[in-house]
Order: structure tokens, then C-alpha cells, then sequence
């Protein structure tokens, strides 16, 4: 027991503040709806990344729409009318499930992914719409469809959304008419046209993991090019600012859910670009929280201006020490 990790029990019940007097909000990522303990715990204001498809993987069936009912059920129960943000179906790349045969797609990572294998699989799609909207009935549920591409996927999504809405009013079966529907923004194409998608959508929540991946053209589980994969590219951070200021400006929410966001390095890093709703691993909840109480937002937006501007890596390296002083 150190006199770091009592410090970190020190702030478990604070309030995630700025020297400065902006309020923060910590969200948890979870697999599996035993992950939420851990959520709790550590005081996070929801759960931002309910990484559904942990459902599917783990069996050597699918699960029934009332397995999965039951399973977001509890974690909506759980955190007592707190946010519960459920990303659908994230499957393909390298998620694949015992009982979906061998891929042949020659490049899963660019193949039917995603919301992509949830729009041509409509029944696997419309199973989980249909758990999750009777789910919301007892909690704040809101939706969060992963790796879209263009915007005609959300409006689909919408429309399966609407139908089964419908269904379950005809068959008097109680869900929240007003649940959220949000979107990642993990495609390089998503990231730059983000203000289309944002019509559609009630909130979005930037994937670091894809976005850094697709941006670099770097594989994120390839060793081999582990030493290319970089969060602090300056692709990266632009596409990130071009992101966070647009969806602050027409006043969407954004959060972010990737593993950037968990990382006490960037924190300040990312307030400076104007994200106030992180989503991480329970694990790393604390350790941010400390970074934001300790952040001047005023003092460091001078060098999240010159770090936009570099023209030279060495410098934005250098305003990456700085942030960190
Ligand atoms: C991401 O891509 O950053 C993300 C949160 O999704 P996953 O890691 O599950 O692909
Ligand atoms: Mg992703």
C-alpha cells in the first residue's frame, strides 16, 4: 500500500473539477455486465462503452433476445438511473464468435464489421434492438452503433429502430420512447464529416483504438508496427480537434471511449482539445480523475494552440513536456 494508491483512495468520491472550475465526467467501458462492480467502485458517472458483442463471444450460440434482454437489464438496474450507453454488435476484424463461420473476406479490418454486419444480418440486428429497447424500460439505455462509415447507415439503423419500436408498442411491451441513439466516430471518413452524422445522431463517442488504426494504416494487434501506432500523431490530434470542436459547437455531446481516453498521459492533453466526457477501463478512473483536478484549463490552452500549429514533430513533442509540467 503506497502513498500513491491511498492518494487515489483519497479522490475516489471527488468530484472530477478543474483547478479552473469545469466539471469533467468519468465514464467506465465494460465487456460483460459483471465488469459494472468495478464501475461503481470507482464512482464513475456511467457507463460510456458497453462493449456488447462479449455476449456473443463467449458462447457457442447466440444468445436468445432474452438472455440479452436479462443481461442489460441488470447493468441498466445496477446503475440505478445513471447513463448505460450499449454499443451494438461489434463484431468482425477481430471479434469472431465461436458459431460465425471462418471469414474469407480478404481484409477483415475493411470488411463487414460492425454496424456493416448488423445491416446485412437484419435478424441478428433487430434480436438485440428489440433486448435492449425492453431493457431501457428500467434504466437510462442509450445506444451507440460502432464503426459507421456513411450516413445512410444511420439512417437504416433508425428505420430498424422505428419498426421495432412499433412491435413492441403493438404487443404492449413497456421501453423508452425517448432512448438515444449515438454514434462512434472511429472511421477516418466519419471523423472528417462528422457535422452529417451529427444530424442524425444524439451524442457520438470517438474510438481511438479504429480511428488511430485506420488513420495510420497501422494495425492496431500487428507487433510489427506496434512502434507506428501513435496517439499523439499529428493526424491524429487534428482529426481529434476537428471532431471534439465540431461536435461542441453544435452542441452534441461527445465523449470519448477509446483507449486514449484512459490514459492519464493525454488527459490533459484531450481537455486542452475540449473533450469534458472521458469512457475507460474502471482500472484507470482514478488516476484521470487526478489529472483533472490538477488541470488549469486557462494555462494550457496557449499550448494546445501552439501543439495545433506545429509544423515541426520536435515541437509538439516539446509542448506534450510542457502540458505535462
Ligand atoms: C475503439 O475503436 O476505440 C473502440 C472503443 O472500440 P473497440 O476497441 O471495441 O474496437
Ligand atoms: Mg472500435
Amino acid at each position: 500500500w503506497t502513498e500513491r494508491q491511498a492518494r487515489l483512495q483519497d479522490i475516489r468520491t471527488s468530484t472530477p473539477v478543474t483547478q479552473d472550475g469545469v466539471e469533467i465526467e468519468l465514464f467506465g467501458n465494460i465487456e460483460l455486465p459483471e465488469d459494472t462492480d468495478q464501475v461503481i467502485e470507482n464512482n464513475a458517472t456511467g457507463i460510456g462503452l458497453f462493449r456488447s458483442e462479449f455476449l456473443f463471444l463467449s458462447e457457442d450460440d447466440l444468445p436468445t433476445e432474452q438472455e440479452q434482454y436479462e443481461a442489460y437489464r441488470a447493468v441498466a438496474e445496477q446503475m440505478n438511473g445513471q447513463p448505460v450507453i450499449i454499443r451494438t454488435i461489434d463484431l468482425g476484424k477481430d471479434k469472431i464468435p465461436k458459431w460465425q463461420e471462418e471469414t474469407d473476406a480478404p481484409n477483415p479490418a475493411l470488411g463487414l464489421t460492425g454496424i456493416r454486419l448488423c445491416l446485412a444480418e437484419a435478424q441478428l440486428f433487430r434480436t438485440q434492438l428489440r433486448a435492449l429497447l425492453r431493457a431501457s424500460a428500467y434504466g437510462k439505455i442509450k445506444l451507440l452503433v460502432p464503426m459507421l462509415s456513411h450516413v445512410g447507415e444511420v439512417r437504416q439503423t433508425r428505420r430498424h429502430l422505428e419498426e421495432v419500436k412499433a412491435q413492441l408498442r403493438a404487443e404492449g411491451i413497456p421501453f423508452d420512447e425517448h432512448i438515444e441513439l449515438g454514434g462512434m466516430i472511429e472511421v477516418p471518413a466519419a471523423a472528417f464529416t462528422v457535422e452529417h452524422f451529427l444530424h442524425h445522431l444524439d451524442f457520438a463517442s470517438i474510438g481511438t483504438n479504429d480511428l488511430i488504426q485506420y488513420t495510420l494504416a497501422v494495425d492496431r494487434n500487428d507487433d510489427a508496427v506496434s512502434h507506428l501506432y501513435d496517439p499523439v500523431h499529428p493526424a491524429v490530434i487534428r482529426l481529434l480537434h476537428h471532431v471534439i470542436s465540431t461536435c461542441n459547437r453544435v452542441g452534441k455531446p461527445i465523449s470519448m471511449c477509446g483507449e486514449m481516453a484512459g490514459d492519464p498521459a493525454l488527459t490533459r492533453l484531450l481537455l486542452g482539445l475540449g473533450l469534458r466526457r472521458f469512457s475507460m477501463l474502471p482500472a484507470r478512473l482514478l488516476k484521470v480523475k487526478e489529472q483533472v483536478l490538477s488541470t488549469d484549463l486557462e494555462r494550457i490552452k496557449p499550448l494546445i494552440a501552439r501543439l495545433l500549429e506545429a509544423d515541426e514533430i520536435e515541437t509538439l513533442w516539446h509542448v506534450m513536456e510542457e502540458l505535462q509540467a
